[in-house]
């Protein structure tokens, strides 16, 4: 039994196969790779049963990761997260079965922790000293603390609106912090120039292929907590879409080791973003297999404000296997969502998870979601790492007061 069952890279876009034994970044045509694996040895060597007694964290299912050696593995307790039933808020968009993967209680604050941890380990397995990244705050805080664990050295280059915390984060670990007066596309071109002229690896999104590997554990988690079953729909508030991507991918490889039902029908994903960013809501509507540049654009759920996606096509693709959709909710109405959320399920969500749950609230309304069907939302970080999106507005009181009611 093998560590890891890795076997090779190959380009979804042109079909090139390449060595994962060497560092590699994006095809020679300028897609992302995807990373596969040996999965009909898996199969026969490897039961769904043997993961069950391991520890509670993502590492459970090396098998399907592509680090080749536990000695590389860079981790700080990431994964296995609560897959929580919501009923009071269930009841209130009259979904009965609502459950929230909830990624707000992993290390560094947000599910970036899957990518930054599987990523990082295989860079450091694969000889990287130092990597660069652009980032709209969660992605470059967790590179850059997993990278610091893992002894690697940083660039990371964030606009100067992203949220301070991550910023914060960054600057703890050590990283060589940059912030740049502009978007999160601004930062991705100062990246590039510094990767030709310095030889820094790109960890940018899904110019490396090893951050989709980390993500997916979300969807075999989901599975796994699930009793090895699916849900009817997955909500994901996606920017770069590498989570909804890596969940789709994770639940073929999971049918093609048969350790879910093979012939199932895969759960509907669907794609939320915000309206002040919806460039893949724009191309499903449009019946397009890309997106274009979304110009302008602006959303409190700063993790989500991606305007052009480097993986567009593999979501749209995702969501059309599916039968997913893409759909957009306003600022507004996520920040009412999040109070709701906090309100009915103590749960304080950030504002991206927040956009899924009002998602889903409208996707009911419409019918979309039917009666009686499970509905998995994916909340991807904590709500505390975005303080100002609530104001609190209460009394003061002196000392010699008393509280009336
Ligand atoms: C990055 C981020 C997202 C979007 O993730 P992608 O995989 O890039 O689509 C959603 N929520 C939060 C909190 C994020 O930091
Ligand atoms: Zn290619």
């Amino acid at each position: 039994m093998a560590y890891s069952y890795l076997s090779h890279l190959h380009c979804p876009k042109c079909g090139t196969e390449y060595d994962a034994s060497v560092l590699q970044q994006l095809c020679v045509c300028g897609s992302p790779l995807l990373v596969d694996y040996d999965l009909e040895r898996l199969a026969v060597e490897v039961k769904r049963g043997d993961v069950s007694g391991r520890r509670p964290d993502l590492w459970r299912y090396h098998e399907l990761l592509p680090v080749q050696s536990e000695a590389n593995v860079v981790s700080l307790g990431e994964g296995m997260t609560p897959l929580l039933p919501l009923p009071a808020l269930g009841a209130d968009m009259g979904i009965e079965s609502l459950l929230m993967k909830d990624e707000g209680i992993i290390p560094t604050g947000s599910f970036k922790a899957r990518g930054a941890a599987v990523g990082v380990s295989r860079a450091k397995e694969l000889g990287v000293r130092e990597l660069a990244m652009p980032t709209n705050g969660n992605a470059g805080a967790a590179w850059a603390l997993y990278a610091a664990r893992a002894s690697i050295r940083s660039t990371i280059v964030m606009p100067v609106d992203a949220p301070k915390i991550t910023r914060n984060e960054c600057a703890v670990s050590g990283a060589n912090l940059v912030l740049v007066d502009g978007l999160i596309s601004d930062a991705g071109k100062i990246v590039g120039r510094a990767v030709r002229d310095f030889g820094l690896f790109d960890a940018s999104t899904l110019k490396e292929p090893y951050r989709i590997e980390g993500k997916k554990t979300m969807g075999i988690e989901i599975a796994e907590q699930l009793g090895w079953d699916m849900p009817d729909v997955i909500l994901y508030p996606t920017g770069g879409g590498v989570g909804l991507i890596g969940i789709h991918k994770a639940l073929k490889e999971l049918q093609a080791i048969g350790w879910i039902e093979p012939d199932r029908k895969l759960p509907r994903l669907v794609a939320v973003q915000a309206e002040g960013c919806a460039p893949i809501v724009k191309a499903w509507q449009e019946g397009r297999s890309e997106s274009e540049f979304f110009a302008n654009s602006e959303t409190v759920a700063f993790g989500i404000n991606v305007p052009k996606a480097l993986g567009d096509f593999l979501v749209l693709a995702a969501l059309r296997e599916t039968d997913g959709c893409a759909v957009a909710v306003g600022d507004a109405e996520l920040l009412r969502e999040q109070e709701t959320v906090a309100r009915l399920e103590g749960a304080f969500v950030c504002p991206e998870g927040a956009a899924v749950f009002a998602a889903a609230r409208a996707l009911r309304a419409s019918g979309w979601i039917a009666a009686g069907e499970r509905v998995v939302a994916l909340n991807t970080g904590a709500g505390i790492k975005y303080p100002d999106t609530v104001s609190a507005d209460v009394p003061v009181l002196k000392p010699e007061d008393s509280l009336t009611r």
